[in-house]
């Protein structure tokens, strides 16, 4: 008798900074609450409003380079200047017990978790409509300095050019849609062979009730 149980799925949503991936991502988690979130490690400073353990677990760069050091990451990497990573207990533990979770990273820890678990990442990128909407929202959002605004929307176009590295591009013009969209990926992942092999496998040996 087979009792493997469906391992948990990898969701990374990626974006130039200010694209809508947040704001996207927060909606999957309150129609998906069972969905874990990947709370990331930086040495980013926190933003006004940003509290310790909830968006990020905020670092210092020994600190970080002493994780890094004891292989405590999944993957990490240098964003806008930062170290940010993603721990990797919380990975291995929630595949085993399987448990999806929701990455917020860019295309390099994308790139990286892919590498690990290429049957269990399902990689999508958020794209502005525009540039010029990208840099009205980063404004409207208020969480930046003008400097650092510049500086996202430089790099916005060099990280636009990894789209071939993702599964799935999702424009985000009405947010709406552009919901509607990351749900179809996600609910359609969860149907995915590899995904529901286990179960098909359990109905051939005739077993009436599945143990999970
Ligand atoms: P990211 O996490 O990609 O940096 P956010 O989710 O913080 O982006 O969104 C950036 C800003 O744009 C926020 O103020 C958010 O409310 C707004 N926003 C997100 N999606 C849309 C949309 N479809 N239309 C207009 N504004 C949006
Ligand atoms: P912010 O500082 O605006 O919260 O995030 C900046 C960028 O870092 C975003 O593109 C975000 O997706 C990315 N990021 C956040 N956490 C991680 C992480 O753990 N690993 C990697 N590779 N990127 C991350």
């Amino acid at each position: 008798m087979s009792s493997e149980r469906p391992r948990g799925l990898l969701l990374v949503v990626s974006s130039p900074s200010g694209a809508g991936k947040t704001t996207l991502c927060n909606r999957l988690r309150q129609e998906f609450p069972s969905i874990g979130f990947s709370v990331s490690y930086t040495t980013r400073e926190p933003r006004p409003g940003e509290t310790d353990g909830v968006e990020y677990h905020f670092v210092s760069g020994e600190r970080f380079q002493e994780m890094a050091a004891d292989d405590e990451f999944a993957e990490y990497a240098m964003v806008h200047g930062n170290m940010y990573g993603t721990a990797g207990r919380l990975v291995s533990t929630a595949l085993a017990d399987g448990r999806d979770i929701l990455f917020d990273i860019d295309f390099q820890g994308g790139r990286q978790l892919r590498r690990s678990f290429p049957e269990e990442v399902v990689l999508v990128f958020i794209l502005p409509p525009s540039l010029r909407e990208l840099e009205r929202r980063l404004r409207r959002r208020a969480t930046d300095s003008d400097e650092v605004i510049a500086q996202r929307l430089k790099v916005a176009r060099s990280e636009l050019a990894h789209y071939d590295e993702y599964d799935f591009l999702i424009v985000n013009d009405e947010l709406e849609r552009a919901y509607d969209a990351l749900r179809a990926v996600y609910v359609s992942a969860l149907h995915r062979r590899s995904r529901q092999a286990a179960v098909a496998k359990q109905l051939i040996e005739g077993q009436e009730e599945l143990p999970w």
